[in-house]
């Protein structure tokens, strides 16, 4: 999105700017034509100079506007594209701050809304990372892969979307993830937190891995099949969750880089966020 109107920052003036890239990139994924900021009060101080910033579409134009600085209007803007919108990756009203989130009548794209099944499915909690604004539901996982058909499985059954995100990272992919047991896990973690109906069919196998992640699995192992042991549980189907990558040859197989970030990804997401159920939050919010 072209980008106007930046003004030198007087001295001592701060900005993050973080998130006003961030702002500005979210405004550009929502199809803006246009990006604009600036100020109204050519001689106030710089905190009362009525800073606003305006993304512009085909026909109409979002405005956020009387804000304390730059940064302010451009996250207010980012708040009134995202917060009640609706979220792609897992068909929940997105919120992006602890304000009441109002559930939209109708979508930009002119679809109606369901307000009992925007309810059931509940919010998608998004959170900037540095200069991006990130789904609480995760990016999508390959098309047609088991997480990604789990992801969606969960989304429709209306899972929080921390518990959509560890699926889509292969938190309970078969050979991805960190678990010893990950389907048993699966249906453990969906039982717990009341999804008795998914839960039965996690069980019934309907997300254990396919003929081909497997062959691709072993397809990727072959590549070490100069350690014999490895060689050994491959033959055997034995526990891939204790083949992790050590030191000495991580590297030697860029799949194993990526189960290892995934799991990073995943402690990192369990740190922050237990996998609470959405329908809690939104009652203590109602109160
Ligand atoms: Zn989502």
């Amino acid at each position: 999105v072209p980008v106007t109107e930046q003004r030198t920052k007087p001295d001592g003036f701060e900005s993050d700017e973080e998130a006003m890239v961030a702002a500005v990139e979210l405004v550009g994924r929502t199809g803006a034509r246009h990006f604009q900021f600036g100020f109204l009060d050519e001689n106030a101080p710089i905190d009362k100079a009525r800073w606003y910033a305006h993304a512009e579409y085909r026909g109409t134009r979002i405005i956020a506007e009387d804000h304390v600085g730059p940064v302010e209007a451009a996250e207010a803007l980012a708040a009134r594209l995202l917060h009640g919108g609706m979220c792609k990756g897992c068909g929940k009203v997105i919120a992006i701050n602890d304000d009441p989130v109002p559930i939209p009548e109708v979508l930009i794209d002119g679809t109606r809304v369901d307000p009992e099944e925007a309810k059931r499915r509940g919010l998608c909690r998004w959170f900037r990372e540095g200069v991006r604004w990130m789904r609480g539901c995760g990016e999508d996982a390959p098309a047609g892969s088991t997480r990604e058909r789990l992801a969606r499985a969960m989304a429709e059954a209306g899972v929080p979307g921390v518990a959509i995100r560890d699926a889509r990272l292969g938190y309970y992919d078969e050979y991805m993830g960190p678990l010893p047991f990950p389907i048993s896990t699966l249906v453990a973690d969906l039982e717990k937190n009341g999804f008795p109906e998914l839960a039965a069919r996690a069980r019934a196998g309907e997300f254990n891995a396919t003929k081909q992640e497997s062959d691709a699995w072993a397809a990727s192992e072959e590549g070490r099949a100069t350690f014999a042991e490895f060689v050994g549980s491959a033959l055997t189907g034995a526990k891939r969750a204790e083949d992790k990558p050590t030191a000495e040859n991580a590297g030697a197989d860029a799949t194993f880089a990526v189960v290892d970030e995934t799991h990073r990804l995943v402690d990192e997401t369990r740190r922050r966020r237990p996998w609470r159920s959405n329908q809690k939050k939104s009652r203590k919010k109602r109160k």
